[in-house]
């Protein structure tokens, strides 16, 4: 018999599970699956609260509808029936102390017409001037390796880029403008310059690739926690252990011995590491890796909800939420309006909205030694000046996700590239699978977990 070992419970762990459960029973091979959880449950960074009539997502809230229609694997966990979809409506950035839409006819801030740029409230009208640029120079110079930032000043001016287009691009993209390149960005704006002569006449010739339909991102009717839950129920032939940390891993001739915190061991035949790439290292120890473990990197986020006592109409009536400009007044980077943005958050249409802080922003490193009430206090402050709120919460959640937001920097894919043929090498049956490597969004984490559990299928 032989026994296939995955360590990690989220999303990429359970895919990989069910892959390799689906298989054994297909073809009653003699195989014993095990999955290691270091926490008390299941899902890592998907984790749904319900406190007070609100549903709060701890780590991921949504998932792209796109992808995730394609995939079999939500009419396999009979999910289809729970979906919910998000409502869309506008976004805004609070800068010079008041909320200013985002103008409609744009994409990551950038004008994708000359009457969106014209409308705009957050530019003045020097800086609406200074974009004009785009529409008679030529692209002499920058190639797909430059800086997104230096591109976008070059044709749009810097007020436009600092105001409209930074807040959006660079939450999307996670990092300053400067430090992204162009091809790792909107390689596209580069071939429009050339074709269109304007990026902006670029980005209005090709919009209908922009508007992708109403219904962008789903969860479900009981929050994104009912994936992992379909999962777990479906999981009938493993052996889940919760509570057990895996603390080494040795190997043992053509085998592995998987160590877990209370001393127990289990040897393994294969072993899947769906954990994050520094609880990957840890477990492995190998000197050999570790430069190439060294280009994976990590930044942090806290996500705050609170949840009010008051009806949601008192938001502005068609937004979503707000992205927080480069500004000392808030130590937020952004703001969602959950509870109109997700009817289902909110059983009884009252204010749910979540915060982001991440590691980007110059008060974090003050926010992460903050305790729970000390980052209340800090997230009632930001609404209040944001949104003029002042009502007492009546719930919050709050969690800090210290060193666990994957950011994909230039060298990534070599960094991925060389660990996985040094652990073919070294370690033949163990793969690294989740986050870390393959994609950090939810679809993405499915695909690699059945990928992942496909290459041990393959050797049988
Ligand atoms: P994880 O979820 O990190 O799971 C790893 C598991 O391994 C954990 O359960 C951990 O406890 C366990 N573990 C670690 N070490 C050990 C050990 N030594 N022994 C045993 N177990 C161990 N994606 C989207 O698609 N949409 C979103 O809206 C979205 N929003 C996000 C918001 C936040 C705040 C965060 C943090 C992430 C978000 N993501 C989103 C990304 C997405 O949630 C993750 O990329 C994905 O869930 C990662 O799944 P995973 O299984 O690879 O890893």
């Amino acid at each position: 018999m032989k026994t296939v070992v995955v360590i990690g419970g989220g999303i990429t762990g359970l895919s990989a599970m069910y892959e390799l459960q689906k298989w054994k029973k297909a073809n009653q091979a003699d195989m014993k699956l095990v999955l290691v959880e270091a926490s008390n449950q299941l899902g890592g960074k998907i984790r749904t609260v319900k406190q007070d009539g609100f549903i709060m997502e701890a780590g991921a809230d949504s998932i792209v509808a796109r992808k995730m229609e394609s995939m079999p694997i939500l009419e396999e966990l009979g999910l289809e029936k729970e979906i919910v979809y998000n409502a869309t409506g506008r976004s805004f950035i609070y800068a010079d102390g008041e909320l200013k839409p985002i103008p409609v006819d744009a994409v990551f801030g950038i004008p994708a017409s000359i009457e969106s740029l014209a409308k705009s409230t957050l530019v003045s009208a020097e800086g609406k001037v200074a974009a004009l640029k785009d529409f008679y120079s030529k692209n002499e110079t920058f190639t797909k390796n430059d800086s997104i930032g230096s591109f976008l000043e070059h044709f749009l001016g810097k007020e436009l880029v600092e105001k409209q287009i930074a807040p959006v691009l660079s939450g999307v993209y996670s990092g300053k403008l400067s430090d992204l390149t162009i091809a790792s960005t909107l390689p596209y704006l580069i071939d429009y310059k050339e074709k269109y002569g304007s990026i902006i006449k670029g980005l209005e010739a090709n919009k209908q690739k922009f508007t992708g339909g109403e219904r962008k991102f789903l969860s479900f009717q009981n929050g994104l926690g009912s994936l992992i839950d379909a999962f777990e129920e479906k999981l009938d032939e493993v052996e889940i252990l919760l509570n057990s940390n895996v603390t080494k891993i040795e190997k043992e001739g053509s085998n592995y011995l998987v160590v877990l915190n209370n001393l127990e061991i289990i040897e393994a035949d294969y072993v899947i590491l769906s954990i994050p790439h520094t609880a990957a290292e840890s477990l492995i120890t190998d000197p050999d890796l570790s430069k190439d473990f060294a280009g994976l990197k990590n930044s942090s986020l806290i996500s705050v909800y609170v949840g009010f006592d008051v009806p949601d109409s008192v938001l502005p009536a068609d937004g979503t939420g707000f992205i927080a400009a480069n500004t000392d007044e808030l130590s937020c980077n952004a703001c969602t309006w959950t509870s109109r943005k997700w009817e289902h958050t909110s059983k009884s249409g009252n204010l749910l909205v979540r915060l982001f802080y991440k590691s980007s922003h110059p008060s974090f490193a003050s926010l992460k030694e903050m305790d729970q009430e000390e980052l209340l206090n800090v997230a009632l402050s930001d609404i209040n000046k944001a949104l003029g709120i002042t009502a007492k919460p009546a719930d919050s959640e709050i969690t800090k996700w210290t060193e666990q937001m994957p950011n994909y920097l230039i060298s990534h894919p070599k960094s991925v590239e060389a660990l996985e043929s040094k652990m073919a090498a070294a370690y033949p049956g163990v793969i690294l699978a989740g986050c870390s490597y393959y994609g950090v969004g939810i679809p993405d984490c499915i695909e690699n977990g059945i990928d992942s559990a496909r290459k041990i299928i393959h050797t049988f």
